[in-house]
């Protein structure tokens, strides 16, 4: 019988892999070809209708993805959650998804409604709700795992998350992620001073810094370091801070980024003051269907609706992220915390 879920050698073995191949590559296009409904959806995401907004310091791309609506829409409730079958569960995914396991506790699985050409996911083996304080290292082992051409990310269970109760985290190939490759552009030109979006150094444990970046649109919170113990220390200083200044029902409002870079952790924070813009709730011509998770604030902004991508202007986009994102006030306040 076919296996559901490989090791990393189980699977290095079936498919003859050595080393140096990609492996997680070699499953994502494996599972691409065997699996008709998802290469449909990544086929589809070739011809997605895109549009480009600039600003003087920062760029996002707009795109009309109608398979991305449940995510958009989704309830995170309490009820609808009690009422739902868990989809992210072993038992609950879909026949001819398989898995690989990253790391002892998560497994790779490619996501069936993609926003980038790779997109995965990595969920923990068991069902557990969304909170990252319960398992922040993980993220950055998952990125350690994966090598420098991938990244992950984590939606808070109040910031983007669709299925807040079981604990995942999504990832993908670094290339088509913009803010990954813009923030090495500003952190290579940090001392040059030449017109970049404003970057601070804040703190630092040993040789794990932590910067404070703004651009037009967003306040982010950036580590940058080899030390995974010190890294997390940074990062409970800033999740401590926002949980004190800022609580939530289930967790203070956060976005999440995990890298490798030339050989260093790079983690990026995107604090936040609300799950959904109030574009989300207006009625008729005023409403936009968008609901910002960790993509749309690297810069891949997705609207499942036709008529939304058709009106969206830069003006909505500039409401969206400062309904949605920390405001100077608060982003002052927090650093000041520190
Ligand atoms: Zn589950």
């Amino acid at each position: 019988m076919e296996l559901k879920f490989y090791t990393r050698d189980k699977f290095r073995e079936k498919f003859n892999l050595n080393d140096s191949d990609d492996l997680f590559n070699e499953f994502f296009n494996w599972q691409i070809n065997e699996w008709e409904f998802a290469r449909k959806n990544y086929d589809t995401l070739k011809e997605l209708k895109v549009k480009e907004f600039n600003f003087p310091d920062a760029s996002v791309v707009v795109q009309f993805n109608p398979h991305r609506v449940g995510s958009t829409l989704a309830l995170i409730d309490e009820k609808s959650i009690a009422n739902r079958k868990c989809f992210l569960c072993d038992d609950n995914l879909h026949l001819e998804q398989k898995g690989i396991r990253l790391t002892e506790n998560y497994t790779f699985l490619v996501n069936p409604f993609p926003i980038i050409p790779v997109h995965f996911t990595a969920k923990f083996n068991e069902h557990h709700p969304q909170k990252i304080s319960d398992n922040f290292i993980e993220i950055l082992e998952g990125a350690e795992t994966l090598g420098e051409k991938y990244f992950l990310l984590y939606n808070g269970p109040e910031a983007g998350a669709s299925v807040p109760e079981h604990r995942h985290f999504q990832g993908g190939t670094r290339k088509h992620f913009p803010l990954v490759n813009f923030i090495d552009e500003i952190l290579s030109g940090y001392k040059s001073g030449s017109g970049l979006p404003h970057i601070k150094e804040e703190k630092n444990i040993g040789n794990a810094v932590l910067y404070s970046v703004r651009d037009t649109l967003r306040r982010i919170l950036v580590i940058k370091g080899r030390d995974k113990k010190a890294i997390e220390k940074l990062f409970f200083m800033v999740y401590g801070a926002m949980t004190n200044l800022f609580p939530s029902a289930k967790e203070t409002k956060l976005n999440l980024v995990s890298t490798m870079m030339n050989g260093e952790h790079l983690l990026f924070i995107f604090p936040r003051k609300a799950h959904r813009p109030r574009c989300f709730y207006a009625e008729g011509d005023e409403q936009l269907l968008v609901s910002p998770a960790t993509l749309d604030f690297g810069g891949v902004v997705v609207l499942p609706r036709e008529e939304d991508f058709k009106k969206i202007t830069k003006y909505n986009i500039e409401q969206i992220f400062s309904d949605v994102a920390f405001s100077e006030e608060m982003f002052s306040a927090l650093l000041t915390k520190l």
